[in-house]
């Protein structure tokens, strides 16, 4: 059987970890509070399908996923090499700009959301 959430778990009070399937338990998500699994729409869940429908396959190996931008829902994906961000909205696809000056996401071409976060 295959656990998908806490309490299909059977963690060990020793290692802290599911004696089952083996996933850690030892801390807390900080926003829904699962240990070993978020619960449902928990937002630091990670959302690949927006990135996947923006970036080649080979390219979506090279990112993390940074979470979700509260109320905007706008998903923040963070390439390893570049450091820099892609930031894309769940449903419309659309790709954001963060300016730190006035902390807000701002509209761009995905054109120039790839430019900047492969630069
Ligand atoms: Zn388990
Ligand atoms: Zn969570």
């Amino acid at each position: 059987m295959t656990h998908i959430k806490d309490s299909d778990c059977r963690v060990s009070p020793v290692t802290l970890m599911c004696e089952e399937c083996g996933v850690d338990h030892s801390s807390a998500c900080p926003e829904c509070g699962g240990r070993g699994f978020h619960k449902d729409r928990c937002s630091q869940v990670p959302n690949w399908a927006p990135l996947q429908a923006v970036v080649t396959p080979e390219q979506m190996n090279d990112f993390m996923f940074m979470g979700v931008v509260p109320i905007s829902g706008i998903i923040r994906y963070k390439h390893c090499d570049t450091r820099r961000y892609l930031n894309i909205g769940p449903l419309s696809l659309r790709t954001y700009r963060f300016l730190s000056l006035t902390g807000q996401y701002v509209l761009i071409s995905r054109d120039e959301a790839l430019q900047h976060v492969f630069a």
